[in-house]
């Protein structure tokens, strides 16, 4: 076992050697309560492979990981009832991410008054759109095969 797995929360969650609220499980996918509930129901979606964030992320995990997100997210709200939901996936400390094993946030959401707050500003006219379209650009000549 290489020191990044033996170390990882995540990665002791998922061999059971420390607890966790288990919402599901799979040979690939392990899903479970974030031990802060930002609100009432907020799970933990991981992919079994230890990858540390999404620059890492095999594009295979990452299908096998979220065709089980909408029938989690579905299962929350059937449970608890949310309005919506927010999925959260932060990348780097910058990012706000704190366990590097990576995971997406499923945080039900109940009202304009529950704990949890997300929201864009808005930057319509921080560029024109040839600088948009030259953006778009730079980022399209690095897409590698999908
Ligand atoms: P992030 O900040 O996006 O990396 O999210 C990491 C999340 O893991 C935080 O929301 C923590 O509350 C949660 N967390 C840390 N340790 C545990 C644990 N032992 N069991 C469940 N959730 C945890
Ligand atoms: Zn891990």
């Amino acid at each position: 076992m290489s020191d990044e797995t033996k170390d990882c929360i995540f990665c002791k969650i998922i061999r059971g050697e420390i607890p966790s609220a288990k919402v599901y499980e799979d040979d690939d996918v392990f899903a479970f309560l974030d031990l802060s509930q930002v609100t009432k129901g907020h799970t933990l979606i991981i992919p079994k492979k230890h990858e540390k964030d999404l620059f890492h992320l095999d594009p295979n995990v990452a299908a096998t990981l979220f065709r089980r997100v909408p029938v989690i997210a579905r299962a929350i709200k059937e449970a608890f009832h949310p309005v919506g939901m927010n999925l959260l996936n932060n990348n780097s400390s910058l990012a706000g991410q704190s366990v590097f094993h990576y995971h997406i946030h499923l945080i039900p959401r109940y009202d304009e008054n529950d704990t949890f707050s997300f929201q864009f500003q808005p930057h319509v006219d921080d560029y024109s759109n040839e600088q948009r379209a030259d953006i778009a650009a730079a980022i399209a000549e690095h897409i590698k095969s999908i």
